[in-house]
This record gives structure tokens, sequence and C-alpha cells, in this order.
């Protein structure tokens, strides 16, 4: 999924619990941290291992849970979280790395006529690995013309919210 919109429903998220629009803005750059692995021609690869960040975020948050900033750590590892669960149901993602090592992609889709199947699938016969590491096959543009209409769709209560008060 593209950036702007892993950073919209992040910022919506934290500005729905009630989070400061100041500390919301900062706290949701985390959802756009997974993608640095795009700086070295990949995509969906080791910085979107849901697992890794859960063993490497939780011990953060009970730190920062003694520091008085434990509902800040828990939101900033949740919004870290949704980013590779999201972009798990757009395409191969390495969701269980390093325990499970082969990418895995969701399918979710209710239809009105047919079957609507919710597939897990793991790659096999998808992407193989010299595709994924291939710039030409690297996914998730940071802005496209329906992630901007989604987001102001998404943030249009708050704005006002904020505007009117
Ligand atoms: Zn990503």
């Amino acid at each position: 999924m593209e950036a702007l919109l892993h950073f919209t429903i992040a910022l919506a998220a934290s500005l729905g619990v009630g989070i400061e629009p100041e500390v919301a803005l900062v706290l949701s750059t985390i959802a756009l941290l997974p993608d640095i692995d795009v700086f070295f021609g990949v995509h969906r690869m080791y910085t979107h291992s849901a697992l890794l960040m859960i063993i490497l975020g939780t011990p953060i948050v009970i730190i920062l849970h003694f520091l008085g900033l434990g509902r800040v750590g828990l939101m900033a590892l949740t919004l870290a979280l949704s980013h590779p669960i999201i972009d798990s149901f757009g395409g191969y993602t390495f969701l269980l790395w390093p325990v499970y090592r082969r990418p895995m992609r969701f399918d979710f889709s209710l239809k009105l006529i047919g079957r609507s199947p919710l597939k897990i699938s793991s790659e096999s016969s998808g992407r193989t690995k010299g595709e994924i590491q291939n710039p030409d096959h690297l996914e998730g543009p940071l802005v496209t013309g329906r992630g901007v209409i989604i987001s102001i769709v998404i943030l249009f209560p708050f704005i006002i919210e904020i505007l009117v008060i």
C-alpha cells in the first residue's frame, strides 16, 4: 500500500484514541519506517516482519511503561505493526520472519456473486526472491490520487474537530 495511506491510517488511529495532534503526527511516521527497505532495493522483506517488531518492540514498550509512557509506546508498536499487516493483504510479505522464512499473503474478498474466500498463501509460485529484489517489481508508491482522496475522507472528521476547537 502507498506510504500516504499507511501514514493516514496511523494518524487517524492516533487521533481517534485521543492522542494530541502534534504527538500523533510524529507517532504516525512510525508506520512508514518498515518501507526503509525500499532504499536497499527490496520491499516487504525483513523490516516488514510483524514477529520481529513484536520481539524487539515489547521490551521497549515495557521500559516506556515504567517511564510513564506506556500508552504512547503501545500505540507506537501498534502503528508499526499496522504496516506489514496491511501490506500482507496487498502482496507477499515476510510477516513471520525469521520463524517462517517464506513471504505470506492474505487474500480476502466479499463478493456479491460467487465464492468469497479468505485465502492465506505463502510464496511458491508467486514472486520469486529475485523478483522481490528487482526494483522493477517494487510496489507501494508514495502517493496516488486515490490515496489522497481516501486520506481526506478518513481525516475529515479530525480536521473539522481541530478547526472548530
Ligand atoms: Zn511496506
